[in-house]
């Protein structure tokens, strides 16, 4: 199973995948946190990256696609989350996945509006050490600011400010939402609702897709 998870920033993309990678038994691929990881080690790309990363601006193409091409050399299922979000990523891995024989099956988009992104972000937190996904408000850990998983710290996006959410809904709207009709013409795109309670979200993934376990 091949699935491309999309939608503006805070649709609810990582919590999505986190609960199909655990139902197929397949990897999440999300290239914010690869990103994010990166960073955390202060390695070379970390660098290069954390400028972009922390105004919400997207990171060059050339440097998303060498990462997904050597993420999905050995992977025949994944689930991908955040990539592509521009025409030239899409078309990179159209390439890179017909090269290696595995296209996508399918396009999972979650619409949520805008006032609905800026609500979920700016309650948005995530462990430090496991990247389990959480909301103050909708998806609250058991004891504040501890992850119910591993017993991480959990911390808040320095792009979930304001001013940076801003920016990524822009930078959605202008470049990765074209990204919709690319797919809605090769015929594997699936819009959901985004809003709702995660449950029912996953629950109607998981009949859009069609497969069950
Ligand atoms: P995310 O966790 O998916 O919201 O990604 C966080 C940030 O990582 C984005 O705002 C970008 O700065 C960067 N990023 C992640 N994926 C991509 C991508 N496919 N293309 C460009 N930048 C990306």
């Amino acid at each position: 199973m091949r699935i491309v998870i999309f939608g503006p920033p805070g649709a609810g993309k990582g919590t999505q995948a986190k609960k199909l990678s655990e139902y197929f038994g397949i990897p999440h691929i999300s290239t914010g946190d690869i990103l994010r990881e990166e960073m955390s080690k202060g390695t070379e790309l970390g660098n290069v990256v954390e400028g972009y990363m922390e105004k919400g601006e997207l990171v060059p193409d050339h440097i998303l696609n060498a990462i997904v091409r050597k993420r999905l050399e050995n992977e025949s299922s994944f689930i991908l989350d955040g990539y592509p979000r521009t025409i030239a990523q899409a078309d990179a891995l159209d390439e890179m996945l017909s090269e290696m024989g595995k296209p996508l099956d399918i396009v999972i988009d979650l619409e949520v509006d805008d006032e609905e992104i800026v609500r979920r972000l700016s309650g948005r937190r995530a462990c430090r050490k496991c990247g389990t996904p959480y909301h103050v408000e909708f998806n609250p850990p058991k004891v504040p600011g501890v992850c119910d998983v591993c017993g991480g710290e959990l911390y808040q996006r320095e792009d979930d400010t304001e001013e940076a959410v801003l920016n990524r809904i822009a930078i959605y709207k202008r470049k990765t939402r074209p990204l919709l009709d690319y797919y809605e013409r090769k015929g594997i795109l699936r819009k959901i609702n985004g809003s709702g309670t995660i449950d029912e979200i996953f629950s109607n993934i998981i009949k859009a897709i069609g497969v069950e376990k």
